[in-house]
């Protein structure tokens, strides 16, 4: 008889080793310190490019100041998951403000946007319904999709005769009970935004749920509020979803609709069932960090300012800055070694900024994907264009 020890070993060792032998195995770099527009990684400070943490708020002092609070009050851990008794005054609050920011009767918290839409999309959709998935949507999305047992119709990204094509044959004549549709709001590897209004239309006449993952959108799209906001159909999107990590610079997700949808989630939802709610210091500081986005929409102002001030300074430097619509400024290399090379130029120069290569994205458009927050300055910002004037130029890019 075989031991169960070395049977994982048989599937272990041969494809870590090949990973390690073709270079393929990804090397996890250690931030020392803070997550700001500068880290440290291996004794080296470098300007960073390549955080979610949109509005610099992972290191604000606000925030800081109500954790601390929040960690002397309620301690570190929730103590059970939220239906037992791990809901605190501070997670009810947290998801009052979550539905005031997202202009929605109610909101519910996940610990994290991954966790959401596992639990959000298996809570209402079935073996005997239909899900109609842009190809580009995040994994925790097509993950979601596939818990849920739904039949999953991934559609042409962005093209809405596609989507209006199987939209069409779903609902007229699949044999589903209910048909919807999934788009990220902001596509994280382009930088465009999902078409809502067309979406809407087509979901409108022919009775599709609409479900729009905004993890990139939100704090960054319609002043903050996200791109459901942003094109004015706060009450005419079903699901909005988002996450407490990136542009609110913690940890958590979440779901934002009707007071019936987030009563239904609270009760199905299973992550928020069956595993321990968010620490009362996160939920603390995600609350401070939707105050500061509601109170002023400076950090946001200034985000895009920097998002157009890199843009362009790369547009003209001569890179292929693709299609982005938002700050996510990716610049296009092609050939997966070389925007591994590029990427690791740019490291030794001082500029931290990760190269994306298949699977993440399709093969040939390796890409390195800058993200400027509004913590950036214009100085930083120059001194990243002149990086990539000259790596540019080394390896004939430019
Ligand atoms: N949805 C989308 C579209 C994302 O980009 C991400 C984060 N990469 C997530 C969900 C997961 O969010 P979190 O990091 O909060 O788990």
């Amino acid at each position: 008889m075989k031991l169960g020890k070395k049977v994982l070993d048989d599937f272990l060792t041969p494809q870590l080793n090949e990973l390690h032998e073709k270079g393929l195995y990804n090397i996890i770099d250690t931030v020392e310190g803070p997550n700001g527009p500068k880290v440290q990684i291996n004794g080296k400070t470098v300007i960073n490019m390549s955080s979610n943490n949109y509005l610099g708020l992972a290191d604000n002092d606000r925030l800081k100041k109500k954790a601390m609070e929040a960690i002397n009050r309620y301690g570190v851990g929730a103590g059970a998951v939220r239906t037992i008794n791990g809901t605190l005054p501070i997670h009810n609050e947290l998801e009052k403000r979550i539905a005031a920011l997202k202009h929605t009767e109610a909101a519910i918290a996940f610990q994290s946007g991954f966790n959401c839409n596992m639990g959000a999309i298996s809570a209402v959709m079935t073996k005997k319904d239909a899900i109609i998935s842009d190809e580009l949507n995040h994994a925790s999305i097509i993950d979601g999709c596939r818990l849920s047992g739904a039949n999953i119709l991934r559609v042409k990204h962005q093209d809405m005769d596609d989507l209006r094509r199987v939209t069409k044959e779903a609902t007229e004549s699949g044999p589903y009970e209910k048909v919807m549709y999934i788009t990220d709001g902001v596509f994280s590897m382009d930088g465009d935004v999902a078409k809502l209004p067309e979406i809407v239309e087509i979901a409108e006449e022919y009775g599709l749920i609409t479900y729009v993952d905004d993890a990139h959108g939100s704090g960054v799209m319609g002043e903050g509020a996200g791109t459901v906001k942003h094109f004015g159909l706060s009450d005419r999107i079903d699901f909005q979803i988002g996450t407490l990590s990136k542009a609110i610079g913690v940890v958590g997700g979440y779901v934002a609709g009707t007071q019936k949808l987030i009563d239904w989630l609270k009760v199905r939802a299973r992550p928020f069932l069956f595993s321990t709610s968010m620490p009362p210091g996160d939920a603390a500081a995600c609350i401070e960090a939707i105050d500061i986005m509601m109170e002023s929409t400076e950090k946001v102002e200034k985000l895009w300012e920097n998002g157009n001030y890199l843009k362009e300074g790369l547009k003209n430097l001569g890179f292929d800055i693709g299609h982005s619509e938002t700050p996510i400024t990716p610049c296009m290399i092609g050939d997966e070694t070389l925007t591994q090379k590029f990427s690791r130029r740019l490291m030794e120069e001082g500029v931290y900024a990760k190269s994306i290569t298949f699977p993440t994205v399709p093969k040939g458009t390796g890409r390195i994907r800058n993200m400027p927050t509004a913590a950036h300055t214009k100085e930083m910002l120059d001194e990243v264009l002149a990086v990539y004037e000259k790596v540019g130029k080394e390896l004939n890019i430019i």
